[in-house]
């Protein structure tokens, strides 16, 4: 069986009492970051065997995760931080088990996404998450611009080093819209910042963003005020 269980997105107490006992179960457990991942089994106690899957040997130790779930092992697979596959390189693995009628099952926990909408005021019954948006300005001001019809909550991920710029594209390519961003959800600088993007600028350019965002826009006619 491969377990696909979620592990907290910053408070080591958010994580299941199955999610702990799976993890103390399995044969192995496969981490984006064994050294990281550490932390949040030596705070319960697991000692199962760790193995690094990541974004750079997602390929090679997928084939070989895959083989010894054949042979018949149980293996867990944990991401940094919540949900594994949820933009993270975890759904390689998960698609090649799924292929190969390998039994998969979910150990369901936090997402930061959905962590964040909850707390964003924002409609969350129709929304659509962007993952992340593309690097390049270019090809981030068109992706942008496809939420301009403004019917859905949208959300997207973002690296603290883009936040300025990125609130800069939100606010020219739609039109300073209302944005909340959650920074550091769960942890101690957990912060719910809510302004039109020109606003988020300039508060966000007072000292450089750290931790991280998710972001969050509001349909047309929702847009906290
Ligand atoms: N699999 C993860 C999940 O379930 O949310 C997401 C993995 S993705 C590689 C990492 C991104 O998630 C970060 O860059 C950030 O945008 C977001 N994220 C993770 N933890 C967060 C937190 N505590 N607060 C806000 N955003 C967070």
């Amino acid at each position: 069986m491969l377990y696909i269980v979620s592990t907290p997105i910053g408070n080591l107490k958010d994580i299941t009492l199955r999610a702990i006992e799976t993890l103390k179960s399995v044969d192995l457990i496969a981490a984006e970051d064994t050294r990281h991942s550490k932390i949040l089994l030596n705070a319960y106690e697991i000692t199962t065997p760790l193995t690094s899957y990541y974004e750079h040997n997602k390929l090679s130790k997928s084939s070989y995760l895959l083989k010894l779930l054949q042979e018949g092992k149980d293996i867990a697979l944990i991401s940094d931080a919540g949900t594994p596959g949820i933009s993270d390189p975890g759904y390689v693995l998960i698609k090649l088990a799924k292929e190969n009628d390998v039994a998969i099952t979910a150990i369901p926990g936090a997402t930061a996404f959905v962590a964040a909408l909850t707390v964003s005021g924002m409609p969350a019954s129709s929304f659509t998450f962007e993952g992340f948006l593309p690097v390049k300005t270019v090809a981030r001001q068109k992706k942008l611009k496809t939420f301009e019809d403004g019917k859905k909550t949208i959300l997207f991920y973002e690296a603290p080093h883009r936040v300025v710029k990125t609130l800069g594209d939100i606010k020219d390519v739609l039109n300073d819209p209302i944005v909340v961003c959650a920074r550091e959800l769960t942890k101690k600088f957990e912060e719910v910042k809510q302004g039109k993007a020109s606003e988020l600028v300039e508060y966000f350019s007072q000292k450089t963003p750290r931790g991280e965002f998710v972001f969050i826009l509001g349909s047309h006619g929702n847009y906290l005020s």
